[in-house]
């Protein structure tokens, strides 16, 4: 075959039928879920300002250039979201969403842009679902919202997952730890990935998040933060962990877990599948009570996770999880002549008024053919019409299941498709 003019970008993917009609599943789910553990669907640009999303992160324009798609439009800087938690803030923020009263439980679904590198279950492409409860640091709302994100796994079917949780404290713990990482770390500088050794002055807790294989050693005998929670903190892990147990939702603990910007406090958790290879993670998210003020709204804590979508639909292929029913339509109009297929015309609108998918032949193809199209769309009944069915007033209605035929007037049909579908 030729090579095609036209191809997407590295790491961006067309979702073709057959592949979208597993999305739909999934995102009905999600929005079940959400309804049932009352959260409202909030959208929001795929577009922001760079200044939102660079906020905070430090090396601020080599993480820009390196890791997003960024452009410039006059005195405005763009950048495609690689996230959503800092675009539901910015909402929250600038609509005083918190003046509606209580705590303001959000979830969206869409699409998520980072420049990485490519491979497995990576693409710079992705979607993500999660959610955000804004307003309580109250352990419940920890919990609910693994709840609410692990509802979404047990209603696809993916069973073979564990829930890592940790503490990363508050920010003085964080910082006592931080201090405490780098003494760790500075004497084995030079052994560590390039990417640790530029992390180690700046960012010290995102070494912990590596995946290099020589970083591994190191971050295995590195000091933990749960020896550095100060009483409030470890009081809210313990209930985290007391909620949970409750609930009866299996995790494990893992001191090693840690989000690595600065807003996030205390609650940290991630959802795993050994199925998924190297880029096993599933979710993540946790409780970031500084976001908020950093954005320019009032102190609000707030928790929240992102959900990788891809790689849910991976772990569903890796256990072979059916998510979607094979492409069908329940009628399907075979047409003999030019009369026929105006009449066929007019009943489409018919048929689908009364609920039923109804199709016809596009192009002017022969019976045979037009036989042929309506098993290829997986037509649960065929109606065959020429010029002597429309004068006699009755049709050939065929089950196509049972290869059974029958020649009806079109109310009986009616009756029939209501009766057996
Ligand atoms: P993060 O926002 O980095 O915590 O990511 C949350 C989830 O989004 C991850 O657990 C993955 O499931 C998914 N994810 C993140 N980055 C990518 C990517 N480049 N390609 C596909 N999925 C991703």
């Amino acid at each position: 075959m030729a090579q095609p003019k036209y191809r997407t970008h590295v790491g961006m993917v067309d979702i073709l039928p057959g592949e979208v009609e597993k999305w739909q599943a999934v995102e009905r789910i999600i929005h079940e879920e959400a309804k049932k553990f009352n959260f409202e669907e909030i959208r929001t640009p795929i577009l922001e300002q760079t200044e939102l999303i660079a906020r905070g992160i430090g090396q601020l324009t080599d993480i820009v250039s390196k890791e997003m798609f960024a452009f410039e439009r006059g005195d405005d800087q763009y950048v495609l979201r690689p996230e959503c938690t800092a675009p539901v803030v910015r909402a929250f923020v600038g609509h005083h969403l918190e003046q509606r009263g209580g705590t303001q439980n959000l979830y969206y679904i869409g699409p998520m842009f980072r420049a990485e590198k490519p491979q497995k279950g990576r693409q710079r492409q992705f979607h993500q679902f999660g959610a955000e409860i804004l307003g309580s640091d109250d352990p419940i709302a920890d919990v609910e919202c693994m709840a609410f994100m692990i509802s979404v796994y047990d209603r696809v079917g993916i069973s073979n997952m564990s829930l890592k949780i940790n503490s990363v404290g508050d920010p003085e713990s964080r910082e006592a730890y931080k201090q405490a990482l780098i003494d760790y770390f500075t004497p084995h500088k030079d052994e560590l990935s390039e990417v640790s050794q530029n992390r180690l002055e700046k960012n010290p807790l995102r070494i912990l998040d590596s995946k290099e294989e020589e970083d591994q050693p190191f971050i295995e005998d590195a000091p933990v933060i749960g020896d550095f929670l100060n009483e409030e903190s470890s009081q809210h892990y313990a209930k985290v962990k007391q909620y949970l147990n409750e609930l009866g939702i299996s995790y494990e603990e893992d001191p090693h877990l840690v989000r690595g910007l600065d807003y996030y406090t205390r609650t940290a958790f991630e959802l795993i599948s050994p199925d998924l290879g190297a880029q096993d993670a599933l979710a993540g998210g946790g409780r970031y009570d500084l976001l908020v003020e950093e954005v320019g709204g009032q102190p609000t804590p707030a928790v929240g996770f992102a959900a990788g979508i891809e790689r849910l639909l991976l772990a569903c292929k890796e256990m072979d999880i059916e998510l979607s029913e094979p492409k069908s339509v329940d009628l399907y109009i075979v047409t003999i002549g030019d009369k026929a297929r105006s009449w066929a015309i007019q009943q489409l609108p018919e048929f689908r008024k009364k609920g039923f998918s109804a199709t016809m032949d596009y192009a002017g193809r022969s019976i045979k053919s037009q036989m042929k199209d309506a098993d290829r769309e997986n037509a649960r009944y065929t109606i065959i019409v020429g010029e002597n069915e429309l004068n006699e007033g009755k049709f050939t209605f065929r089950d196509m299941e049972a290869s059974e035929e029958n020649q009806l007037p079109l109310d009986e049909i009616y009756g029939r498709l209501k009766k057996k579908l």
